[in-house]
């Protein structure tokens, strides 16, 4: 049984971090700290506890988030492991929809690194307040001041720090907490032994006095009664500092700043203490929104125990011990093990089996969860990534996440006769959990062709298939996941017609295509008026032009951002049928499309380089010779 906290001291927090910023590291010392973990795992030794996938251990990358329940004084903690590679954004974005707060770790080497910019950004736009974690503080060219100054000028940010650090590079000590004005000293590799003195080290006295007065400036200017004591030049307390600082962070005001090292186990404790201190609880952030899925009326879902259920499932994993599981969100009400509850956005009724709250591979068995927690559930058959399950009695769909679509594609093929049908499930696993990896057999080629958000993305699952699933496959090539469109109007008529003697076929359609714009899929609009064709057949022109879309007539790739508007036609009493009308149709799109000059659409990123100055040379021309072109350069 878990240890129960009200809601006030609950903490959903996510570490985001640029790939190699530490934030492995950092959250495993966090787990280490808060006492679930017994001992250190080290990265470059493939025993990270986070890391719990075989694979990753390979990688040295965390690739799945996995939300993890720890506590620390007095407070409960759920840490949702983010990825930190762009092949895994959309992972970043689900996550980043279901947390209160962040923790972002910077390299104090590197700095703000042009992937932490694109987090950064959708951490902005989900309205998540953060705190910031300069890490590795002991390493060669480790730069405070610097790092602080890039997150104000590339994050447009507004950070201030709360600690200094005493010392850098192999020198590095420890931290001068500038809110209590005590230094914090490691005496061992622990950093179990903690020295902390009221005494700063002379060498650092006159900068922490001058970032002390920075602080309680840039704190008191968010308070209207600090405000008034700061130019009354009154004392203000670590108390209504804190207090203060908080209110600032989580209207997203300001950002608190704070530095360590988490490979030598410095500044760790007191980045727990700063999530407890500075982050949101669930009571603190605006109530979620959602919609009644039958009335399209707002519903709004509080953060109460005692409100109806609403949760959102933001991941789902097959694990092969327990089987599958959903990963949910609750917020608001209370769901127990073996309820009855209902998938909104599905609009069917499931049973929830056991309640699990985990701790990276290990899990731990709940009998329920609550308004603001995080834990997973076993036994849900139709619930998938984004869906909602609310009570029965007082249905609600919350806004689903949005995912990308996928840019690359392999084929796939089974090694032997054995590993067809493994394969056939492991790929159908696979994209459960994953909505940005898709399947598809190709109607030409009968491949399987899988896709992804990149090659490694795609590497890693099909790693996953050998690994997890025992089947061993053939890849193909990477082929870029082309679409087809329309660059203008096109009309034809498409005519089946066959009078073998007894009952024929007879099926006539004029249909005109159209562009539309990105992003707008497929339209289809009937005008046929005063029966030239009868309505019961219509819907299956409608069928036969949909059934033309997987396979363009350039190159057989997927047709999208059209209109198809059937005009006209003609029947026969004898001869007509579904069946006639839906040759006719497609027959009909065919030809139009051919008409309205398709082309082909190919995926574009963007990217950013940061390179020396003597290799812009190379790089300008790499990214030429592939059909790059370069934006603006600095
Ligand atoms: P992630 O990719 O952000 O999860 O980063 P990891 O936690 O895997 O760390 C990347 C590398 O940086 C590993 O080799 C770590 O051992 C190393 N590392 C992490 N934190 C520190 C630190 O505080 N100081 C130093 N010198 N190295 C660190």
């Amino acid at each position: 049984m878990v240890r129960k906290f009200p809601l006030e001291r609950v903490r959903n927090i996510g570490v985001i971090a640029h790939i190699d910023a530490g934030k492995t590291t950092t959250t495993e010392r966090m787990l280490f700290y808060t006492q679930k973990i017994r001992r250190m795992g080290e990265v470059h030794d493939g025993a990270a506890t986070m890391d719990w996938m075989d694979q990753e251990r390979e990688r040295g990358i965390t690739i799945t988030a996995a939300a993890t329940t720890c506590f620390w004084d007095d407070h409960q903690i759920n840490v949702i492991d983010t990825p930190g590679h762009i092949d895994f954004t959309a992972e970043v974005q689900r996550s980043l929809r279901v947390l209160d707060g962040g923790v972002v770790i910077f390299d104090a080497v590197a700095g703000v690194e042009p992937q932490s910019e694109t987090v950064w950004r959708q951490a902005d736009r989900f309205n998540v307040p953060r705190i910031c974690f300069i890490n590795k503080m002991d390493r060669l060219g480790a730069d405070f001041d610097r790092t602080v100054q890039m997150i104000v000028d590339r994050l447009k940010a507004q950070p201030v720090p709360i600690q200094m650090p005493v010392g850098a590079e192999s020198e590095f000590a420890g931290i001068i907490d500038l809110i209590e004005m005590r230094a914090v000293t490691y005496l061992d590799d622990l950093g179990a032994e903690v020295r902390e003195t009221a005494v700063i080290p002379s060498d650092c006295a006159q900068e922490a006095e001058r970032l002390r007065r920075n602080l309680v400036e840039r704190v008191a200017e968010t308070n209207t009664e600090l405000t008034e004591k700061f130019i009354m030049e009154e004392e203000i307390v670590a108390e209504e500092l804190r207090a203060a600082l908080r209110q600032a962070t989580v209207r997203g005001e300001l950002v608190p700043v704070l530095c360590g090292s988490a490979l030598k186990n410095k500044g760790v404790q007191p980045l727990l203490d700063a999530v407890v201190d500075y982050l949101p609880s669930p009571l603190d952030v605006p109530p979620m929104m959602g919609i009644d899925p039958k009335t399209k009326a707002p519903v709004e879902c509080p953060s109460d125990p005692k409100a109806p259920f609403a949760a959102l499932a933001f991941k789902i994993v097959t694990d092969p011990y327990v089987g599958r599981l959903a990963y949910l969100r609750v917020y608001s009400g209370t769901i127990n093990s073996g309820a009855n509850t209902y998938n909104a956005t599905k609009g069917k009724k499931e049973r929830a089996g056991r309640l699990l709250q985990m701790h990276a591979n290990q899990r731990e068995e709940i009998d329920s969860l609550t308004a603001g927690d995080i834990g997973a559930v076993l036994g849900l058959k139709n619930t998938f990534t984004g869906d909602t399950l609310s009570d029965p009695g007082r249905q609600v769909v919350l806004e689903t996440i949005r995912f990308p679509e996928p840019v690359i594609s392999v084929a796939v093929e089974p090694k032997t006769k054995a590993d067809q049908d493994k394969m056939a499930d492991a790929l159908r696993k696979l994209a459960e959990e994953d909505p940005t990896f898709q399947v598809r057999v190709d109607e030409t080629t009968g491949q399987t062709l899988i896709s992804g958000m990149g090659e490694l993305h795609l590497e890693v699952l099909v790693t996953r298939m050998i690994r997890e699933f025992s089947v061993t496959v053939k890849v193909g090539r990477p082929q870029v996941a082309y679409r087809e469109t329309i660059t203008r109007p096109g009309r034809a008529r498409g005519r089946f017609v066959r009078q073998t003697g007894g009952h024929g076929q007879y099926g006539d359609v004029v249909l005109e295509v159209e562009p539309l714009s990105k992003g707008m899929g497929f339209q289809f609009e009937s005008r046929i008026r005063g029966g030239a064709i009868p309505l019961e057949y219509i819907p299956a022109v409608e069928r036969g032009t949909r059934g033309c879309l997987d396979s363009g007539v350039l190159a057989g790739y997927p047709m999208v951002d059209l209109k198809v508007t059937l005009v006209d036609g003609s029947y026969h009493d004898v001869d007509s049928s579904e069946m006639a009308f839906k040759v006719a149709a497609s027959m009909a799109l065919k030809e139009a499309v051919q008409k309205a000059t398709p082309v082909l659409l190919e995926p574009v990123v963007e990217l950013e380089v940061v390179a020396p100055e003597e290799f812009i040379g190379d790089v300008v021309g790499e990214l030429s010779s592939r059909r790059g072109s370069i934006e603006s350069m600095e």
